[in-house]
């Protein structure tokens, strides 16, 4: 598969008045071209600072350490201002949770959107909100005129999504980065709102990289899956792999704390928190791992090669499916 987008060696951390915390450490992963990429993790775990720094975006005090940053073979951090700006929007969009803060509440959507659309085409007015019109359509807002002039608080959560959307697919982009899109919603509305995203995805032929806390999401969605925990990249493979042969600790706990229709109780494999190994370089799931063996209090493991490209990080490595 042709790579779009290459992160290698990222080390991402902020800067605070208790000193330096390190949010994402030595993360690296691949984005094909056309496909649907999940990133996976609890909260805490460095998927959104990971993949907000693709595009730079973030609070004041957060600081890309290291590592590379390669979007059709360029290194994003080499790129000035202006051209990143050029970059956001039309080549790689985000879209967000929270699409009530995302919108502008001043503005009705047809102020937003008309906007939008004349600042990366130049086109006139009319021609402008026409498009936006039929972006609206294709997004499946069932009466559009009403949609453009309302604000955004007049919308439900679903709609506001759609619009999201469809603000960030108006330009064409390569990537579109959508971090944890659907959390916000309920189960009915979220189900629509995957399904619009694949739907989407595949006619524009675009990459999605998926933010998600919620392993249910990445099953429906996904082709290849990344794993994070504590700021590192656990374990990378398909999906099949991930979910039917897991090699990593942490995933199997993941897969394990999964809620299962029938079973009449949540079964919480996860719910020690995580302690703080953020200064020291060690396992990220050390002190939660039953598996934890000497060379795991000592120095953190390296990436190895289960099979093709799955891979993961752990002192066990093939015993991992003996344990
Ligand atoms: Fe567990 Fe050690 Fe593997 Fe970490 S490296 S997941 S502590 S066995």
């Amino acid at each position: 598969m042709e790579h779009l987008l290459e992160v290698k060696d990222l080390e991402v951390s902020f800067d605070t008045d208790a000193g330096e915390v390190r949010a994402v450490k030595n993360a690296g992963f691949t984005i094909g071209k056309g496909e649907i990429f999940g990133i996976v993790g609890e909260s805490g775990s460095g998927k959104s600072v990971a993949t907000k720094s693709i595009l730079k975006l973030g609070p004041s005090n957060i600081r890309i350490k290291s590592g590379e940053i390669l979007y059709k073979g360029q290194d994003i951090r080499s790129l000035s201002d202006k051209e990143l700006r050029l970059l956001r929007g039309r080549q790689i969009s985000m879209i967000f949770q929270d699409s009530l803060s995302a919108l502008n509440p001043v503005y009705t959507v047809g102020n937003k959107m008309t906007e939008l659309v004349r600042r990366n085409e130049s086109l006139p007015k009319t021609e402008a909100r026409q498009k936006v019109m039929e972006l609206l359509k294709d997004v499946g807002i069932v009466d559009p005129e009403r949609c453009f002039r309302s604000y955004p608080h007049e919308l439900s959560g679903g709609m506001r999504q759609r619009i999201m959307i469809a603000m960030a697919v108006c330009c064409d982009p390569d990537l579109m980065i959508a971090d944890e899109p659907t959390t916000a919603l309920d189960v009915t509305i979220q189900a629509q709102i995957l399904h619009l995203l694949r739907n989407i995805q595949r006619k524009k032929k675009m990459s999605v990289i998926l933010i998600t806390h919620d392993l249910g999401v990445v099953a429906q969605m996904c082709g290849r899956v990344a794993v994070m925990c504590g700021g590192y990249v656990v374990e990378e493979g398909t999906a099949k792999e991930i979910f039917h042969h897991p090699a990593h600790p942490y995933t199997r706990a993941l897969i394990a704390s999964m809620p299962r229709a029938g079973s009449g109780k949540f079964e919480q494999f996860l719910e020690r928190s995580m302690q703080d190994n953020r200064d020291k370089d060690l396992c990220p799931f050390y002190g939660r791992c039953k598996y934890a063996r000497e060379a795991c209090e000592k120095e953190l493991p390296v990436m190895y090669a289960v099979e093709g490209g799955h891979r993961a990080l752990c002192h066990l490595g093939e015993e991992a499916f003996d344990v």
